[in-house]
């Protein structure tokens, strides 16, 4: 019999706030894709990501796929993404008719391995007339690392890359509002940072995202493509091809509630990290963090990474059987079938051996502390169990 109750992994932590200013928005009037609350969503965002200018959109997907535009990433290009990711990071480069160019990742965080991509990119990239190209012959345009479960990708040492091979950095920072490298906010460090804010992320409109930037040439043409690339005000005129890729007000206002309790969550996220460290002292398992003292995690989501991989299954069912919603890692991209043949800078091991052995356990800013024990009790009976 499975408990009534269930923890569940992440869900949105709604207050008074939420209601007032989304009640607010649909009384004025505003619900669609202008009004005050998007302009205001915006600035409060740039403000938390340490950037000029912020950009809505309509999903933390859409955002990448204008940053990618915007970096000029075409057909025939290359672009480099690390393997253990959401599927949303990879498909806007198929989107842009580019190729995906996949990289490995770090054991200590599952972040990009930048050390393995320097030695790809000294050895195996030529550059002439500024242009940088794969040994296929391919345009190697950007890289768009990500910041796993909230943990800081080396982003300094991937931006001094990036400005030598004339790449284009585009931060996928979905999971990552609140973390930070040394004092800086993630998202803030190349070309454009990209937020989502979806159901489970640490703020959530609902559905929707942000492109954060300091080029005011970015967050014009950001704004411009997400409005299907019109011109003028009064008649519909489109030189070019864009999107419907706008965030509605009454989202926004969503977004404005939520920002309200941030700080909060912030720090609750900080604690329930620092108490399953706690619980689990001792467990044959590791945490997925970084070990980097710059790094800051928000703790988006906490993952464990078994010591013993073929414990993995058997721990996710005893966990499901006790009302306990855990998740494996996103599957590395290199075993999704659209993917399967996608080229690598080298050979990909450490994204499968996360995967194998790793999972995320349920980090909603509204978990008890109680609820953290069941759960930590739980991983350790499930882990004795021979
Ligand atoms: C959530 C997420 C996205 C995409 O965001 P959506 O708003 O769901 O489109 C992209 N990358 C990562 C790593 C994510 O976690």
């Amino acid at each position: 019999m499975k408990s009534v109750r269930r923890i569940p992994l992440s869900i949105p932590v709604l207050s008074a706030a939420e209601r007032e200013h989304v009640l607010a928005a649909l009384e004025s009037g505003w619900v669609s894709s202008a009004g005050p609350d998007i302009k205001r969503f915006e600035e409060e965002i740039a403000a938390l990501a340490g950037t000029r200018f912020a950009v809505a959109t309509s999903s933390g997907t859409a955002a990448i796929h204008l940053a990618l535009r915007i970096a000029g990433v075409a057909p025939g290009d290359a672009v480099v993404v690390p393997s253990l990711t959401f599927i949303g990071t990879v498909n806007p480069i198929g989107f842009c008719g580019a190729a995906p160019l996949l990289a490995d990742v770090l054991p200590s965080d599952g972040t990009i391995d930048v050390a393995a991509l320097e030695r790809y990119l000294r050895d195996r990239v030529t550059r002439r007339d500024g242009v940088s190209r794969t040994p296929e012959g391919l345009r190697l345009r950007a890289v768009v690392p990500v910041h796993l479960y909230g943990a800081p990708a080396r982003i300094e040492m991937l931006r001094s890359l990036c400005d030598e091979f004339g790449l284009a950095l585009v931060e996928d920072a979905a999971e990552a509002l609140g973390s930070r490298w040394g004092d800086r906010p993630l998202g803030s460090f190349g070309l454009a940072g990209c937020l989502s804010f979806n159901g489970n992320k640490i703020v959530t409109t609902g559905g929707g995202g942000m492109v954060v930037t300091d080029g005011p040439d970015v967050a014009r043409r950001a704004r411009y493509l997400s409005t299907q690339a019109r011109d003028d005000p009064r008649e519909y005129r489109h030189e070019e091809i864009g999107y419907n890729y706008r965030l509605t007000n009454l989202q926004a206002a969503l977004g404005i509630g939520q920002l309200v309790g941030f700080a909060a969550r912030l720090a609750r996220k900080r604690e329930i990290a620092a108490r399953y460290r706690a619980g689990l002292a001792g467990a044959p398992l590791r945490f997925l963090e970084p070990e980097h003292p710059a790094a800051v995690t928000n703790h988006w989501l906490v993952a464990i990474v078994l010591d013993d991989a073929t414990g993995r299954e058997r721990l996710l069912a005893d966990l499901d059987e006790a009302g306990i919603e855990s998740r494996s890692f996103f599957v590395p991209v290199h075993r999704q079938r659209p993917y399967a043949t996608a080229a690598r800078i080298a050979e990909i091991r450490v994204a499968d051996a996360l995967y194998g052995a790793g999972l995320n356990l349920p980090s909603s800013p509204d978990l008890t502390d109680d609820d953290i024990e069941f759960v930590c009790a739980k991983v350790r009976e499930a882990l004795r169990r021979p």
